[in-house]
């Protein structure tokens, strides 16, 4: 028993872990070495963050995608999602309603859509930063060229999300069709490094084919990259993909999971996704307990919210921005913890 609680410490100490250790920390049904896990890993947030959590406001910008990932709802061959795109001025509204409500940092995310050529991303981060020059805008619209990140960057966006999804090559083939490329995904979270980006990988917690090996290449990729953000929540099913059948991930193992990469990587900005939220009523909160301190309220127009529709039971997809802004300064408050009302960058440490 004590040694398990020295597989945490040694975690925290060398910031690294072995394969066996992590089987074990997820496997295990010791409630109390839970507990000391999810622990540590709050302490070293607060640590480094105080009891603040950032807030970013999501705007989903279109869900139109080139992509066929076998997991997610708008992938191109989902003949049942309905499609839509916000135009610059409908973004800029969303930006003007969150600036209002607090929020400090606005993160533009969609599907892979030409329509969204690089100078139409340029003029509106532009946009938004000549309005907003207290704002941080992160980018997450996918795989692009060097070159196109390039331009966004120079256009002023500070941070991009680009989640790895599995580090495995062989699980990555499997989530994806043939067109889609590894070593492309990989290369473009080394460019976005390179550039200056404050960048964000991560992966679906319980995706399809997922086992502790696949997970371990996850938290040692993570380890090499160095990443200022990483974003995991649950696999979540959507019924009209290839992978709607297949079983959900659990808030357990996601919590498990935040917990060890906040011990691995001390100063990671790592959300509680709405993913997390969706598949329990506190799991946004726990997550918060787990390790996590950063949560991502949706800005998105309510008349599209529905239709941007990764997985099946999304949360919150009849709310006003505010409504959302305010609940989850409670929920915030109800464990303790202060919305932040700054750009929440990342703390070198
Ligand atoms: N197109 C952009 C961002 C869009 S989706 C990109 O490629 O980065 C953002 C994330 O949602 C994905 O990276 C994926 O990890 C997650 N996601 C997609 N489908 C999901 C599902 N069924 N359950 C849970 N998360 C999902």
């Amino acid at each position: 028993m004590q040694r398990n609680y020295e597989i945490v410490d040694r975690i925290e100490r060398t910031r690294n872990l072995d394969r066996e250790s992590l089987e074990l920390l997820l496997t295990t049904e010791d409630g109390a070495l839970r507990e000391y896990l999810a622990a540590k890993a709050r302490e070293t947030a607060q640590r480094i963050y105080g009891n603040c959590v950032y807030i970013r406001g999501l705007i989903e910008f279109t869900n139109y995608c080139k992509n066929d990932c076998y997991y997610c709802g708008i992938r191109r061959s989902n003949g049942c999602a309905e499609r839509y795109r916000l135009s610059e001025e409908e973004i800029l509204n969303c930006c003007k309603n969150g600036y209002e409500l607090g929020f400090r940092t606005f993160v533009l995310q969609g599907g892979e859509d030409g329509f969204y050529t690089d100078e139409r991303i340029c003029e509106m981060v532009s946009e938004i930063k000549r309005r907003y020059p207290d704002c941080a805008v992160t980018l997450s619209i996918g795989e692009r060229e060097r070159k196109s990140y390039e331009a966004f960057f120079k256009a002023g966006a500070d941070r991009y999300l680009l989640r790895h999804e599995t580090a495995d090559e062989a699980h990555y083939k499997k989530l994806h069709p043939e067109e889609m490329s590894f070593q492309h995904r990989m290369q473009c979270l080394a460019e976005l490094k390179e550039i200056g980006y404050q960048t964000g990988c991560g992966f679906m917690v319980g995706s399809p084919y997922q086992t502790f090996d696949t997970l371990y290449e996850d938290l040692q990729f993570i380890r090499e990259l160095q990443p200022e953000m990483v974003g995991i929540g649950p696999f979540i099913p959507q019924k009209d993909t290839p992978f709607g059948k297949m079983q959900a991930g659990t808030m357990e193992q996601t919590l498990r999971l935040l917990s060890i990469i906040r011990l691995l990587h001390p100063s990671v900005l790592l959300p509680a996704t709405t993913a997390l939220g969706t598949i329990h009523p506190k799991g946004r909160e726990l997550g918060i307990l787990a390790g996590a301190n950063v949560v991502m309220p949706n800005l998105s127009p309510v008349a599209v919210r529905e239709k941007y529709k990764l997985y099946d039971n999304k949360i919150c997809t009849g709310d006003e921005a505010a409504e959302c802004r305010y609940c989850m300064e409670r929920r915030m408050e109800s464990i303790g913890y202060q919305v932040a009302v700054n750009r929440g960058d990342f703390k070198n440490n």
